[in-house]
Formats: C-alpha cells, sequence, structure tokens
C-alpha cells in the first residue's frame, strides 16, 4: 500500500497524529454510562499534513463504584442525592501491531491501530467520593482508515 501526500505530492508514510492531546471529549451520564469519541488521525511523515482519519466510538458500562455510589443516596430522603457526574479523559495512547505470525512479512499482515484510553469519573456534589478511572481499548483496521482529501 503506498500513499501519495496531496500536500508535498510525494510517496509518503504515515505516522500518527499527536496533534491534540486526547483528541476526545467524553460525557457520562446520570447512571455513569461513558460515550466518547477519539479522532485517530494519520499524517504524513514528510510534511504532516493530515491524509486519513476514523472516528472511534468508546463506550464504557457503569463500574460497581459509580452503582454503589448512587444506592448510597435515597432520592427525597437523602439531602444530596442529586449527582453530578464528570468525566475526563486522563490518558491516551495509540500503538500499532500486525495480525498473524511474526515471521511473515508486515506487508502480508492486516495492520491495526489500537487505541489505549483511560477515563476518569468524578462527582461534583460529592467531592469526597475518591471516583475511579477506567481503561479501555479499540482496535481500528488500517485499511478501514478513511481518506482525508
Ligand atoms: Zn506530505
Ligand atoms: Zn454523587
Amino acid at each position: 500500500m503506498s500513499n501519495r501526500c496531496p500536500d508535498c505530492e510525494h510517496f509518503v508514510s504515515l505516522e500518527i497524529s499527536e496533534e491534540d492531546e486526547f483528541h476526545t471529549d467524553p460525557e457520562i451520564d446520570d447512571e455513569g454510562n461513558i460515550n466518547a469519541e477519539f479522532r485517530l488521525l494519520l499524517n504524513c511523515a514528510e510534511c504532516g499534513g493530515e491524509m486519513k482519519e476514523s472516528a472511534v466510538e468508546f463506550y464504557v458500562e457503569p463500574m460497581e463504584e459509580i452503582q454503589e455510589h448512587i444506592n448510597k443516596y435515597v432520592p427525597g430522603v437523602d439531602d444530596e442525592s442529586d449527582h453530578e457526574f464528570e468525566v475526563e479523559c486522563t490518558s491516551s495512547f495509540v500503538g500499532e501491531r500486525y495480525s498473524g505470525d511474526s515471521k511473515i512479512p508486515r506487508r502480508f499482515r492486516k495492520k491495526f491501530y489500537v487505541i489505549d484510553l483511560e477515563f476518569g469519573v468524578r462527582c461534583e456534589t460529592h467531592p469526597t467520593w475518591p471516583g475511579y478511572s477506567v481503561a479501555v481499548t479499540k482496535e481500528v483496521r488500517a485499511s478501514d482508515m478513511e481518506d482525508i482529501n
């Protein structure tokens, strides 16, 4: 697979962009469901022009910690039973892997981008609750990336 860069017009290799620190703006609902979209971006290794992208959806189920926290406060009985959950992406890393036997040349193997994200959850109403962090991983096949130009 060769990639011709529309900016510098060279046939180039691609590199993973680290332009935006975490490329994601996660959201959490009242039950603790986390949704986030990560923009995986590949740049021209020579001029840095944007070449391929993929919007990768992440979903994390409510953890036991948040269910216990919610159950501690009975609506209508306890004061401050309204939670204001906050989530942020605390770490992100994109790596690569190739499927199959490592003795086979890479060009005959499927390439994947591996996205590791970590989310931290807190409650604004109850700042003494330590919250938790959760790590999630997703893979994108390199051939499924979309051309930007
Ligand atoms: Zn280029
Ligand atoms: Zn709370």
